[in-house]
Order: structure tokens, then C-alpha cells, then sequence
């Protein structure tokens, strides 16, 4: 048995958008089994977008973890030892562990998932991303043949998913992006029909070409920046699904402003997306997905940081919008 049990924790509050400086890697003992209890190695420790705002206190009225106190956020692993009769050793599970290599989770907090499928998957595709772009895509904006979809954060778990989603569906499908890299992982390993690398001059009217007489639905990710002008090319009575404010998050000043007017003149319907309404939902998207994933037509990268030590660093790249693909730590050695 190994005599450490590392856990990243914040070392002082978050002055700002948080960075690898705010962080710091600790020695915990190792968790002990006890009834109702259950004990587990992770494999992967998932970094979100949301945790950087939760870390600032910012989250849905959560309040920030102190300095010293478990990290939020979800992560998959083995069970090593079990004090509930519905798990054993070996059980692949989800659950919030804090950043940590081994760790000791409520047996009634945790989810056991299928171990045929990838545990990185759990966390990406088939975890809070993908179950978003789903709910986006299928349940709100209720794509169907011939609709025309944009979404921007493309290359990101939810972005991605929700183009390659919208794709299964029939829809034409064009992708926004920060630089050269991600549009190429947008177009070539997800499928999109067009990606509009938004940092190139330009980029408005690309988008304009790429979607023809406007989209129908629009699956925001980022702000104002991307919206007001996808909000002009728009179609009459189309959608909007409001997913996320990358752009926001962390800016100082007023609150983004967004244009109303066209909203109006477009007729449009705007949905505003918090996955948590549909966390009950998430066996009807892994049905779904399954057969996608295994026919090699639903697809995620993964931007994997290699132990504890990578993951304050790694953190910081994401909220930098630095990752290419979905963010995991692996958190304990293979
Ligand atoms: P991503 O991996 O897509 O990371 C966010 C991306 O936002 C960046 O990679 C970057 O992509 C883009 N971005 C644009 N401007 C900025 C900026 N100023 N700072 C940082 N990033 C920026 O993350 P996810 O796929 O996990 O999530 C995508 C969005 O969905 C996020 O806004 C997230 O908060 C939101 N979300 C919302 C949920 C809900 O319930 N409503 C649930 C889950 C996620 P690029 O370089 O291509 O612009």
C-alpha cells in the first residue's frame, strides 16, 4: 500500500479567475472503510468551467470551499473497499470526491456505472457535458432534419457533443472555435459540416456563408460576443438555447448585455439550460449514445493531465479556454 494519498486543495482563496497558484497539493490519510461507506481509487477527476466560478463562490449560490476543504467536481473510479451491500470491489463508480488519488464517498452519494463503457466516457460523453448538449439539443432547441445548428465552444465536451448530437439528427451543423487546432478537431473528428475560427478576421461573414440562410437553432456557450452576431443571422422563429457565458465568468465589470431587439423581430424562443433538470434523465441519453459511441459516430478528445501534481496547472489552462477537448485529471498512478 502506498503511504501517501495526495488531494489538491485551494491553498488561499480565489482573488480572481482562479490559477495554478491558488492551488496546492496535500498528504491526507488514507480513507478508512465504514458502514454505509465506500472507498475509491479515482481514475479520472473531471475539471468544468463551473468549478472556477463555484471556487469564487458564483455557482447557483454555492457557497466556495475554504482553503484546505475538498474541491466540487465530478470524478470516476474503483471501488476499493465497500459498507454497502449494493456495492463491491471493483464497482466502477461517479460521485464528488474532492480532487484526491483515494477517497471515502457516501454509498447513497455515488452513481455505479457500466464498466463496458469507457470510464473516461463517464465523465465526458456520458456525464455532465454530454448529458447538457443532449438536453440542448434533443429536449429544448428539439432538433430535427433539415434544421440548421450552430454552436460555439465547439470543440469542448459540450459543444462537441452537442454538434455531433445534432448531426445524428439531420441537421446541418456549423461549429465556432478559438484557433486553427480546435476548428480542426471540430470538422474532422466531430464531423461538423463548417468550423469559423472566431479569433480570424472575418469570422462573422464565414459564419454567414457557412449557414446559408441563417440557423434555425443556436446553442450558446461563450456571450455576448459570439451571440449578438449569430443573433442577426438568425432564422424567424428560431431557437436559442443558453448554455453557457465562458466569457463572463470571470470579467470584471457590469453583467453582459445582450441585444434584444432582434429577438423580437426574429420572433425567436430562448432556453435557458441547467443541466440539473435533467440529472433523472441521464439513462435515456446513455440508450442513446451507446450505439454511436460503438459504431465510432460519437466521439470526444480528451485533454488528460497526469497526477495530482498537473492538475492546478491543468485547471488554469481550462479556464484559460487553453484545453482541446474534454478536461481530466488522471489522479493516481496506473
Ligand atoms: P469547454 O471545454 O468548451 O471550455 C470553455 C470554452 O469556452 C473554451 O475552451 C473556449 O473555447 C471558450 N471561451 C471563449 N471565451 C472564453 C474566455 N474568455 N475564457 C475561457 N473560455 C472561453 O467547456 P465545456 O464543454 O465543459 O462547457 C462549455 C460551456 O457550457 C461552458 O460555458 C460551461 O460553463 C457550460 N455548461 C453549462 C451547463 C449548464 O447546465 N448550463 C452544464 C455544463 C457546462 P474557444 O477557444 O473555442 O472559444
Amino acid at each position: 500500500m502506498r503511504a501517501v494519498n495526495r488531494e489538491v486543495v485551494l491553498r488561499r482563496p480565489c482573488a480572481g479567475r482562479p490559477v495554478a497558484e491558488d492551488f496546492e497539493v496535500v498528504d491526507r490519510p488514507e480513507p478508512e472503510a465504514a458502514t454505509g461507506f465506500v472507498t475509491v481509487r479515482s481514475l479520472y477527476q473531471a475539471l468544468d468551467p463551473y468549478i472556477g466560478t463555484r471556487l469564487r463562490g458564483r455557482h447557483m449560490g454555492e457557497p466556495a470551499p475554504a482553503p484546505g476543504e475538498n474541491l466540487p467536481g465530478y470524478a470516476v473510479g474503483e471501488v476499493l473497499a465497500s459498507g454497502d451491500p449494493d456495492l463491491a470491489p471493483g464497482d466502477l463508480v461517479v460521485g464528488e470526491m474532492g480532487w484526491v488519488e483515494r477517497g471515502r464517498m457516501a454509498a447513497t452519494a455515488v452513481r455505479k456505472v457500466d464498466p463496458t463503457l469507457s470510464a473516461a466516457d463517464h465523465l465526458g460523453l456520458l456525464g455532465l457535458p454530454g448529458l447538457t448538449a443532449w438536453a440542448g439539443v434533443t429536449q429544448l432547441a428539439k432538433i430535427t432534419a433539415g434544421d440548421v445548428f450552430s454552436v460555439d465552444a465547439a470543440a469542448g465536451a459540450v459543444g462537441g457533443t452537442a454538434g455531433q448530437i445534432a448531426r445524428h439528427l439531420g441537421a446541418r451543423t456549423v461549429g465556432i472555435a478559438g484557433g486553427a487546432e480546435k476548428c480542426a478537431l471540430v470538422r474532422d473528428l466531430y464531423g461538423f459540416d463548417a468550423a469559423i475560427d472566431y479569433r480570424l478576421e472575418g469570422w462573422v461573414e464565414a459564419y454567414g456563408a457557412a449557414v446559408g440562410k441563417g440557423p434555425t437553432a443556436h446553442f450558446e456557450n461563450v456571450g455576448v460576443s459570439v451571440l449578438a452576431p449569430v443573433l442577426q443571422r438568425l432564422q424567424s422563429y428560431g431557437r436559442i438555447v443558453l448554455c453557457g457565458l465562458a466569457e463572463h465568468y470571470h470579467a470584471d465589470g457590469p453583467p453582459a448585455q445582450l441585444p434584444i431587439g432582434p429577438l423580437v423581430g426574429k420572433r425567436a424562443q430562448v432556453f435557458g439550460l441547467v443541466v440539473y433538470d435533467f440529472f433523472p434523465r441521464l439513462t435515456e441519453w446513455v440508450a442513446m449514445a451507446r450505439p454511436w459511441i460503438e459504431a465510432g459516430t460519437l466521439t470526444l478528445a480528451h485533454d488528460i493531465g497526469e497526477g495530482a501534481e498537473s492538475a492546478p496547472g491543468h485547471f488554469e489552462r481550462l479556464l484559460k479556454g487553453e484545453n482541446q477537448g474534454r478536461a481530466l485529471v488522471q489522479m493516481s498512478p496506473s
